[in-house]
């Protein structure tokens, strides 16, 4: 019976403003990218219905909507993660080095029950910019995804050329299930986060800004 139920997963995209968090949630859940730079999407998360193995998800992406200056997105942001993904720009040092800051806020935010389980994944964003203009090496982000206890799942993408998009989100989805999975077994199965998504969609489709 439980097969049946759809699952939410509720996944946060955190990183410096500019890496392409926004682009690479709109190529996967629109197939669309575009080089105006808009700091928001005029929503709070966008959402994608998927098939892991014979289980349908829909999985929940939330966005910054560009408030990642202030770092004031605030608990309800952060609250009922099941997963969390840090972008970098390759051609950016400055977003790499902030991976630690970020990490840590979300873990301090959302305060999971394991931090150390808890699933991140890292994507190293703007690849097809080409080798002359990378700035971080894909061997120093794999040492920092290594070093952090757990090992963190890494991809090197490209929102404007769809390279990896899918595969990372894929991954990103796995994992998400797998934590939601194991905090289900914690409370005895009841977990929080099996619910009416259809009731979901309606709302969120008659109060959709794009
Ligand atoms: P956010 O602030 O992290 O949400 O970043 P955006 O998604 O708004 O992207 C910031 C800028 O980077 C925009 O001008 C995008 O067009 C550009 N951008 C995003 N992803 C890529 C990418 O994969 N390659 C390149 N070349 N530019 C990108
Ligand atoms: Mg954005």
């Amino acid at each position: 019976m439980s097969q049946r139920k759809k699952v939410l997963l509720k996944v946060i995209i955190l990183g410096d403003s500019g890496v392409g968090k926004t682009s690479l949630m709109n190529q996967y859940v629109n197939k669309k990218f575009s080089t105006s730079y808009k700091a928001t999407i005029g929503a709070d998360f966008l959402t994608k219905e998927l098939l892991i193995d014979d289980r349908t998800v829909t999985l929940q992406l939330w966005d910054t909507a560009g408030q990642e200056r202030f770092q004031s997105l605030g608990v309800a942001f952060y609250r009922g993660a099941d997963c969390c993904v840090l972008v970098y720009d390759v051609t950016t040092p400055k977003s790499f080095d902030t991976l630690d800051s970020w990490r840590d806020e979300f873990l301090i935010q959302a305060s999971p029950r394991d931090p150390e389980s808890f699933p991140f994944v890292v994507l190293g964003n703007k690849t097809d910019v080409g080798e002359e203009r990378r700035a971080v090496s894909a061997k120093k982000a794999g040492q920092w995804c290594q070093s952090n206890g757990k090992q963190m799942p890494y991809f090197e993408t490209s929102a404007k050329d769809n390279l990896n998009v899918e595969q990372a989100f894929e991954v990103i989805a796995r994992q998400a299930l797998a934590q939601e999975e194991s905090e289900d077994f914690g409370d005895g199965g009841f977990g929080g986060d099996v619910l009416d998504v259809n009731g979901m969609m309606e709302r969120e489709n008659s109060s959709c800004a794009c």
